[in-house]
């Protein structure tokens, strides 16, 4: 069985100095215009006329970063890494001094600061640059000095190279948390939905909202296309122990709680939601000579140059030969491809087949070990609407299938649908 392997994660001053804090995270759509803005800078001032000592982190405005990216593309079909993060990073510095203006006359004081400014470093991988450490003096200086603290989120610096870096798509998050546990304080995650559901509500509107989502379950559904939290955000959050909630900005309500498993909860945590992800290709290499060592070969290259494999399945040989399938990122597919090539060309293998229209339909919950015939409902469902499974993968709590990408909606909803009971019970738990 494949488990989901979860990386290292950032030193952080474990003794936080300034009590009280709180961090709070907006996303694009939550400041995605100017009014949008003041009323984010409203909610940061009442939580400091509140007596928390308040540090905002801001996404860049509405697609700001998708808008970056198309430009960046416009110039060049395969844009250098180190200008690339230099360009996208600039939509939250927009963002982050916008707001600090209008608390400003809000009558408080703000500073706005850029990843670098605010310690977030990193290692020198662009465009999907790790937290290593967050040396948080000068935040600590300016709440000391009574303002609130802006940082622009989704970047940091490397001090091997001295240049910009961004965390990859959704790293706001993770600069939120990375925060919050370097500064001992809570964390608190603001956004277009009311909280974590059992399946995107925008795909499926019957979806149920999670009250508590332990760290185990949310870091399989973020791993599994969930982008309401960004995976690396909740691998931190899980190494510090940072309690986070994610809550609508243009709600109240309570929101979903992020956690340390409960024991009370697991017997009803059978499944935690459905997710989705249409942001992986398959490629399949035909005529690989069926020998010990060609696989390492082929996924140490790709390793080598940075590329995340996911689901890997190699077809029963025939006559000498095989097939290897795999999914990755469609992101990573310019990097990967030269070296696919390459290395076809020396192992010998026929061929090679990229497939970008695929979408991975993932079944997760905790409770899953121990309810044999989930898997199985699970396939059931997808048959009934229709659908082919082109792979399966498992761990232990979780099943995923690839699908084609046009019947991404249909599935979720089925899947979602068979389950719905054991949603219900988890939510009414
Ligand atoms: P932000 O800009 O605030 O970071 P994102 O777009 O990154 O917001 O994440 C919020 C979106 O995540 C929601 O609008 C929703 O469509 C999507 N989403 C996917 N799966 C889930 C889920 N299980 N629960 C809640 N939202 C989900
Ligand atoms: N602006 C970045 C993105 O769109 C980071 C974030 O929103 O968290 O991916
Ligand atoms: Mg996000």
């Amino acid at each position: 069985m494949a488990t989901t392997e979860f990386e290292a994660v950032p030193a952080v001053e474990s003794a936080p100095r300034t009590p009280g804090v709180v961090v709070m995270k907006f996303g694009g759509s939550s400041v995605a215009d100017t009014d949008k803005l003041k009323r984010v800078a409203q909610r940061l001032v009442a939580a400091r006329e509140e007596g928390s000592k308040v540090v905002g982190v801001l996404s860049a405005m509405g697609d700001t970063t998708d808008e970056l990216i198309r430009l960046a593309y416009e110039v060049s079909p395969r844009p250098h890494p180190r200008e690339y993060d230099m360009l996208i990073s600039t939509g939250e510095r927009i963002s982050n001094a916008l707001c600090a203006m209008a608390i400003h006359d809000l009558g408080h004081e703000a500073v706005s600061l850029t990843g670098s400014q605010a310690g977030i470093v990193t290692d020198t991988t662009h465009t999907k640059a790790k937290i290593v450490e967050v040396r948080a003096q000068r935040i600590h200086e300016a709440l000391d000095e009574d303002r609130i603290v802006l940082v622009a989120g989704f970047q940091g610096v490397s001090p091997t190279t001295r240049d910009v870096t961004t965390l990859g798509r959704g790293g706001s998050d993770t600069t939120a948390v990375a925060l919050a546990a370097a500064l001992g304080a809570s964390c608190e995650i603001f956004t277009d939905v009311a909280g974590v559901f059992t399946a995107d509500p925008r795909l499926v509107p019957e979806a149920l909202k999670l009250d508590y989502v332990t760290y185990e379950e949310m870091l399989e559904m973020s791993a599994c296309g969930a982008r309401v939290m960004a995976l690396r955000s909740i691998e931190v959050a899980r190494r510090y122990g940072v309690k986070l909630r994610v809550r609508s900005t243009f709600g109240e309500g309570d929101g979903t709680w992020i956690g340390e498993e409960d024991e009370t909860m697991l017997e009803k945590a059978i499944i935690s939601g459905v997710t989705h992800d249409t942001s992986e290709a398959k490629v399949v290499i035909l005529g690989v000579p069926d020998r010990p060592g060609i696989a390492a070969r082929v996924f140490r290259a790709l390793a080598t140059a940075g590329v995340n494999i996911d689901m890997i399945v190699q077809n029963v040989s025939e006559q000498g030969t095989t097939s290897i399938s795999f999914t990755m990122p469609k992101t990573d597919l310019p990097t990967a491809e030269p070296i696919l090539e390459e290395t076809a060309r020396e192992i010998g293998a026929t061929g090679i087949q990229r497939d970008p229209d695929i979408a991975k339909v993932s079944l997760i919950g905790a409770g899953m070990k121990s309810h044999p015939g989930v898997a199985a409902d699970m396939f059931d469902a997808l048959a009934e609407a229709g659908i082919n499974i082109e792979i399966i993968s498992t761990s232990s709590i979780r099943v995923s299938c690839v699908i084609r990408a046009s019947e991404v909606e249909r599935a979720v909803q089925a899947v979602h649908e068979r389950f719905r009971t054991f949603a219900e019970e988890r939510v009414n738990a």
